[in-house]
């Protein structure tokens, strides 16, 4: 059986999510912005946290982990080993290609860099999920703080080419701002325009955006279509690398 996620709103524009096997009555916590929403989650579903799976160090990712954990002291905490002097007190540390489990579903490491070097995104192939948090989000990614540009489209296009159907689970709800900006790369294209129409329906109606699909990122979010004859035309960088032109699309977000 595949995991259940549960999605998690926190703080102003965070998720967190809860991640569950049946079988095992195992539940992973993917990041910890804010204790009282996830600790009522655990409590409205019955379930029990055995393990919390740390993203990066950033206080809105890891603030609400203490509290937390007073009442789950049980449960382990995982994060990257890259990390381990910045982030909380870790149980088990990790780098790209390490396995993690939630009772039987086993996920994998992916290190992917750009935002703070150290970020990582667990990917779970049985159940087509991967915790990206701030490095691939809804329609945008994180702003490249300590890596970067090429190692941030080096992180981007390892979630690039996991299958499509693959579902993204991202730390932020910006995706309707995100959208604002995208239409200034990619003004043309009509599967764009049907997502920002439906990112409006579902704010108006306070549902979240996240998650997303990948064949749905792959085909709207500016920052993984740095190939996209299109956009390199609208920029004016036909003959420049993916990864350049990723760069430009990125500085580009900073300045909006
Ligand atoms: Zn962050
Ligand atoms: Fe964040």
């Amino acid at each position: 059986m595949p995991l259940e996620i549960l999605t998690i709103p926190c703080l102003s524009d965070n998720y967190a999510f809860l991640a569950h096997d049946a079988t095992s009555e195992e539940t992973a916590l993917i990041d910890a912005p804010e204790a009282a929403p996830v600790l009522e989650a655990l409590a409205a579903k019955g379930w029990r946290l055995t393990q919390v799976l740390l993203t990066h160090h950033h206080w809105d990712h890891v603030e609400g982990l203490a509290e937390i954990l007073k009442a789950w002291p049980a449960a382990r905490v995982t994060g990257a080993a890259a990390d381990a002097h910045r982030l909380p007190p870790l149980d088990v540390q990790v780098s790209e290609g390490d396995t993690v489990a939630i009772g039987s579903e086993e996920g994998t490491v992916i290190d992917v860099s750009g935002h703070t070097v150290g970020h990582i995104a667990y990917y779970f192939p049985a159940s087509h999920a991967v915790f990206t948090a701030d490095s691939l989000m809804a329609l945008g990614c994180g702003r490249v703080f300590e890596g970067t540009m090429p190692m941030m489209w080096a992180s981007l296009c390892k979630l690039a080419a996991l299958p499509p159907e693959t579902v993204v689970y991202s730390g932020h709800e910006y995706t309707q701002s995100n959208g604002r900006f995208a239409e200034t790369i990619d003004p043309d294209n009509p599967a764009l325009q049907t997502r920002i129409a439906d990112i409006a329906t579902a704010r108006a109606a306070g549902q979240p955006t996240v998650p997303s699909t990948l064949a749905l990122e792959l085909a709207t979010n500016p920052f993984l279509r740095a190939a996209d004859p299109a956009i390199r035309r609208h920029l004016g960088l036909a003959s420049a690398t993916d990864a350049e032109v990723f760069g430009e699309i990125r500085a580009r977000k900073d300045k909006f």
